[in-house]
């Protein structure tokens, strides 16, 4: 229509674009698993991702080709998450983590045609390339002197002698916002992992939201550094989201153990980074040891499974850093909730605060919540009655590739979480569980999320996981699985008196077992289906 606003098409290629022509000299660092360090910027990696297109183009690639990359967070991924979308193919990021049956599966699911590799995975895609159907190459992400003299895989290619072939005088196809650009699976705790298409259009509203103030509020004058990994439902999205803004991104490579993550902080100058609770328990592990700080640190958005109340505690108390508390799913882009306060929050103490910042926070723009119960009615948000979560939105999946009928989609967008929940009449989440995660005694739901997040403020608590196992009275009853902090040892008297007066009577768990270790996913959850297995057998005493 006349008059009206260009309809010029949202493409990730316009973020590297903007991020050279604007913030060229602004720093992009990574770390090599070797521990060594690579510096670039946007002006070089936006040259050297146009020579990987160009590359890619030779190879015949063509819009929608899924091309798959099995890497750490590093400057060579980063530069694929650009000239494999620039081109209209799918960046098709795989969890190195899966088991190799798993990997072998989605490989194919996906159609995957190229692979990328750092060259840690050689030896397990030697393993696996007889069961690859369509790949036809595989390049790793290294130098000529870094490849190795032989393999078992045919026409091994070397990333370096790949773009080097080409003189980055490209430019980038305009074509419609709504084609896929990147590929990730869910981790499949349940039955095979499922596929989830992102578009250039959801990428781009999605870091225009995650950018906002009241979200994680980036800006060009932040270091970001997401430590959740690129092959995580793409680092969380903070990967678009900083070259959006122009902030300097720091991408930590392969180890993620307390001292690597902090010595990163201190010497790049991150002021805002992201992960799981359970590398923030490492750090922690880490600076209780070396008595070290977290300056210059100040925001850190944690997600992908609960935070316990006691993990924002010393964040903010002892290092002075805001804890960002967020919910999403790979199905979700991944941000569906964020944890920031409102106007009418300004009194609040830091107490109070950090009660309210065990929610998993409020929609932001662009998303719409829901609960409902076990027929499907829409509950009210009143923060107590509990349903069904869904969500919906530009940036929420409609289904999941080579699967029919999901049983999760509806037509109208909804989409079922699998979690459950409570919203409270500000719009504030808060997880109990997830469904399969449920235990049910008597016909009531515990929340074994809320039980675990208690349990681990006990100073001698460093995991805790809750699940159900039979009761012949109560169906089913908790059972507290205990691994103790470094250097202590905790009795079940113990910490049932300490849970005693911070629960209802009727949630202490039966019993409490104490082990060497928790089992987690690909993605660093704790595995409560393997938990399960273990304790299958067990029997509760039943007075
Ligand atoms: P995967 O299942 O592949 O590990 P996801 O990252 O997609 O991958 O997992 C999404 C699930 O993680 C959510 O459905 C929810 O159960 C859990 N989750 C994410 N963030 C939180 C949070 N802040 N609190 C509790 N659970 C969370």
């Amino acid at each position: 229509m006349q008059g009206l606003m260009s309809d010029q098409p949202l493409l990730i290629s316009s973020l590297i674009e903007y991020a050279a022509r604007y913030h060229g000299e602004t720093e992009i660092v990574s770390r090599t698993t070797s521990g060594g360090e690579e510096r670039s910027n946007y002006k070089k990696t936006h040259i050297r991702s146009k020579k990987l297109s160009q590359a890619l183009k030779r190879l015949g690639m063509q819009i929608g080709d899924r091309i798959a990359t099995m890497a750490w967070s590093n400057i060579r991924h980063y530069e694929l998450y650009y000239g494999v979308s620039g081109i209209g193919s799918v960046c098709h990021t795989i969890n190195p983590r899966l088991y190799p049956e798993q990997i072998i599966f989605i490989i194919n699911d996906a159609e995957d045609r190229i692979l990328f590799i750092d060259p840690d995975f050689i030896p397990l895609i030697e393993k696996i390339i007889k069961s690859l159907k369509k790949l036809t190459t595989v390049v790793v992400l290294c130098t000529k002197q870094e490849m190795p003299e032989a393999s078992f895989i045919e026409n091994l290619i070397c990333y370096e002698d790949l773009i080097d072939a080409e003189d980055g005088n490209f430019n980038w196809p305009q074509f419609d916002e709504k084609t896929a650009s990147s590929l990730c699976y869910t981790s499949g705790t349940t039955g095979n992992p499922k596929g989830v298409l992102y578009a250039h259009r959801s990428t781009i509203i999605h870091s225009l939201a995650a950018a906002a103030p009241d979200n994680l509020s980036v800006s060009a004058r932040d270091v970001v550094m997401p430590v959740a990994p690129m092959f995580h439902a793409n680092s969380w999205g903070i990967p678009y989201v900083a070259t959006m803004v122009g902030a300097k991104l720091v991408l930590p490579g392969r180890h993620l153990d307390g001292e690597s993550v902090h010595s990163l902080i201190t010497k790049e100058g991150v002021t805002l980074t992201a992960a799981v609770p359970t590398i923030w328990l490492m750090l922690f592990e880490y600076l209780e040891k070396s008595g070290k700080s977290l300056s210059p640190l100040k925001r850190c958005m944690i997600g992908g499974s609960a935070c316990p109340r006691s993990m924002m505690e010393v964040f903010k108390k002892k290092y002075g850093v805001t804890v960002i508390h967020g919910w999403g799913m790979t199905e979700t882009s991944p941000l569906g909730a964020i944890n920031t306060p409102l106007a009418k929050h300004f009194d609040m103490s830091l107490d109070e605060l950090l009660d309210l910042s065990e929610k998993q926070g409020r929609p932001m723009y662009g998303v719409e919540l829901r609960i409902t119960d076990d027929k499907g009615k829409v509950l009210p948000h009143d923060g107590k009655v509990f349903g069904d979560l869904w969500i919906k939105g530009p940036w929420i999946c409609s289904g999941y590739i080579n699967i029919k009928n999901s049983g999760v989609h509806e037509e109208d967008g909804w989409f079922m979480t699998g979690d459950v929940a409570t919203i409270d009449p500000d719009g504030y989440m808060h997880i109990t569980d997830r469904t399969k995660d449920v235990i049910k005694s008597g016909g009531e739901w515990i929340s074994s999320i809320e039980i675990e997040n208690i349990a681990v403020g006990h100073y001698k608590v460093a995991e805790a996981a809750v699940i159900g196992v039979p009761h012949p009275k109560w169906d089913e009853r908790p059972l507290l699985v205990i691994v103790a902090s470094e250097g202590n040892k905790i009795e079940k008297e113990e910490i049932l008196e300490y849970l005693k007066d911070k629960i209802a009577s009727w949630w202490l768990p039966d019993d409490v077992v104490f082990v060497d270790e928790i089992p987690h996913t690909a993605t660093g959850k704790i595995q409560k289906l393997a938990l399960r297995e273990k304790f299958k057998e067990y029997k509760l005493e039943v007075s």
